[in-house]
């Protein structure tokens, strides 16, 4: 049996991961098996500045944005990422008596990728080639890690980095990875839960939501995601492409935010809006 549902729960500014972490606990307890994937972009950019090394972000051509990936910013974003955030969130579930096992994807090759050999980034309107970053994306996961674990009751808690072949890591987007895991387990569900209500048509209007990618049709979806939200419809496109049933782009925010999205509150992508 694979997993029911991953759930992605964003690193923006003003998420709290504790009453998340007992709707999940919640879950667990009635019988679902679940992947938790968590990010910490909010928490590195504050260590990042209380340890000299201030944030610093890179807008590809296309619009993307992503964290220019240094060898020292990688070392602050394990310490957020894979430390304090993966290790509380772990701490939180065990004491709600889930057997959570936090994991990065480095451990045991969970997440494999591909380093970017050279990213196009617009500064000052021109393009710069930069070539020293060590970020990439998630290529294969090791889904017989997760399947053992899975089976064993156990709560996968995923945080990047990733890991190439060779062995270097690397900072990838953790909604992207968040949907090739649920895309190589075929969960059923994929939570992509942050700091918006999900993909609004403006930006500046929380009530412009697109509530589904089908009747909204898939290219106003992507022309309406700026910035970050582009890694995050990027990342439902490709999970419903491989087979997952149904995606939620939606809040993290307030009382029973997980039951809400998975009731519809939010972005929903689902089979037929791929096709
Ligand atoms: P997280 O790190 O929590 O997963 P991100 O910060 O990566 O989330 O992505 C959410 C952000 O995307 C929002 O805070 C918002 O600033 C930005 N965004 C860009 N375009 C849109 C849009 N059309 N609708 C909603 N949010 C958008």
């Amino acid at each position: 049996m694979s997993a029911d549902i991953v759930v992605k729960i964003g690193g923006g500014e003003g998420i709290d991961l504790e009453p998340l972490l007992s709707e999940i606990a919640e879950m667990v307890r009635s019988g679902m098996r679940i992947v938790l994937v968590h990010g910490g972009s909010h928490e590195t950019n504050e260590l990042s500045g209380r340890l000299g090394h201030p944030a610093r972000f890179i807008t590809s051509p296309s619009g993307h944005t992503s964290r220019r990936t240094d060898a020292q910013t990688l070392d602050i974003f394990c310490m957020a990422y894979c430390g304090r955030i993966n290790k509380r969130a772990v701490e939180s579930l065990r004491r709600s008596g889930v057997d959570a096992v936090g994991l990065s994807g480095i451990d045991g090759g969970l997440w494999t990728g591909e380093r970017k050999k050279a990213i196009r980034s617009i500064e000052d309107g021109a393009v710069v080639i930069i070539r020293d970053d060590f970020s990439g994306r998630v290529t294969d996961v090791d889904t017989g890690l997760l399947r053992l674990l899975l089976d064993d009751g156990r709560v996968p808690v995923l945080t990047p980095p990733a890991v190439t072949i060779d062995g270097v890591a690397i900072n990838v987007d953790a909604d992207r990875a968040a949907a090739m895991t649920a895309g190589a387990l075929q969960a059923r569900e994929l939570l992509l839960l942050s700091n918006v209500p999900g993909v609004l048509r403006d930006i500046a209007d929380a009530s412009s939501l697109i509530q589904h990618v089908s009747e909204a049709g898939v290219e106003a979806v992507r022309a309406a995601g700026e910035g970050r939200m582009k890694n995050k419809i990027l990342a439902a496109e490709e999970a419903v492409s491989m087979g997952v049933e149904r995606v939620v782009i939606g809040s993290a925010r307030g009382a029973g935010a997980i039951c809400a999205a998975r009731q519809g509150a939010g972005t929903v992508f689902t089979g037929a809006a791929a096709c």
